[in-house]
């Protein structure tokens, strides 16, 4: 097993910058009074004490928009390529998330237009020092562990304790001036880690297993569904904000040359009207949820119930995003949840 390494706070901005000089970084900044995940230049810039970031790091693997090929007659040529990348400070409920989409786009056919940037990069997940106001991730598949990182970064009184988790994160150790942690200090990061579970603002009161059941339940339930959904824009914010939400669109997109062009890859939102729109023979068109409940439901069952056996807890990580991007307020998974659970006891 990894030794666990202390680091002080000069000693971290020395690593970051250091980091920053050999590759790309990207990690927590504050952006417009919020907190987004860039690539920064200096340990400036950092803010490990953020709450949440407007979009998950998701994006580094998963861009909004990501051109996929670009094609000239008969010639295709890949546009994916992983850039060495060290992700910072991401929070362990968005690990969990990761966890997902890396089980999710391995599946079945590899889809490299994910992996290629996923290998290339190294986490380091760092602990939690700031609660976010619509959280609930101490209370939402609390029997899943996150995994998919090579480091673990917590703050502590005198400085930082570095576990590495993987040879990855174990090759990092050489761009900053580590020591080997004493036990109180490795004793004081677990204990950090520990404190933080039990500050949600938000709570489910319920376990996985009695959510998913009971949501199934209440799929037939077409008039709790038109409540719930009653005031939804079918904007698709709670969507787009999702650590776990990975469907896609794609588009062509041809230059004036009408020979060439370029096929890229956009995040989809199923809470949008033309989601489930498909154009049939002869230019007919059915929708498949046509109705905003119809939609609305979908996203609950996804979260709550479908995908629970093949990822092994709910697709849902309790990071509150959907909650505060919705602005007609009735997105919050805790808010839906205990409803149905309420109505249909
Ligand atoms: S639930 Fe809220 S965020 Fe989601 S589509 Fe409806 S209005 Fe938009
Ligand atoms: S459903 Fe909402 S709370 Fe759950 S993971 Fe997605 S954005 Fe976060």
């Amino acid at each position: 097993m990894s030794v666990a390494r202390f680091v002080d706070e000069r000693g971290l901005k020395a690593f970051v910058d250091a980091l920053a000089g050999s590759r790309r970084v990207i990690a927590p900044v504050a952006k417009r009074g919020r907190f987004s995940f860039e690539e920064v230049s200096s340990a400036d810039e950092l803010r490990l004490d953020y709450d949440v970031t407007i979009l998950p790091p998701k994006k580094v693997f998963f861009p909004p928009a990501q051109p996929i090929v670009r094609f000239s007659e008969g010639e295709v040529e890949s546009c994916t390529c992983g850039i060495d990348t060290v992700l910072l400070g991401v929070h362990f409920y968005d690990v969990k998330a990761i966890d997902q989409l890396d089980y999710l786009m391995r599946e079945n056919n590899a889809d490299w237009d994910y992996l290629c940037q996923r290998e290339a990069t190294t986490i380091i997940a760092s602990n939690i020092q700031t609660v976010s106001p619509r959280a609930f991730w101490d209370s939402v598949g609390t029997h899943v562990d996150p995994q998919g990182h090579d480091a673990f970064l917590t703050r502590i009184a005198t400085g930082y304790v570095y576990e590495p988790r993987t040879p990855k994160g174990e090759a990092l150790l050489e761009h900053g001036p580590f020591r080997e942690a004493t036990a109180e200090e490795t004793a004081e990061a677990r204990q950090v880690n520990e404190s933080v579970m039990g500050t949600c603002p938000e709570r489910l009161g319920y376990t996985t297993e009695e959510i998913a059941e009971r949501v199934r339940d209440a799929y037939g339930n077409e008039k709790l569904w038109d409540e719930l959904a009653e005031r939804c824009f079918s904007c698709g914010s709670c969507n787009t904000v999702c650590p776990t939400c990975y469907c896609f669109d794609v588009l062509d997109s041809w230059n004036l040359d009408q020979k060439s062009g370029t096929r890229t890859r956009y995040w989809d939102a199923c809470l949008t009207r033309e989601f489930a729109a498909v154009t049939g023979a002869g230019g007919s068109r059915e929708n498949f949820r046509e109705r905003h409940s119809s939609r609305f439901r979908h996203r609950f069952m996804r979260k709550t119930t479908y995908l629970n056996e093949k990822l092994g807890g709910p697709a849902c990580v309790g990071c509150g995003r959907c909650s505060q991007a919705c602005t007609a307020d009735i997105a919050d998974p805790v808010r839906v949840i205990t409803t149905i659970m309420e109505r249909t006891s």
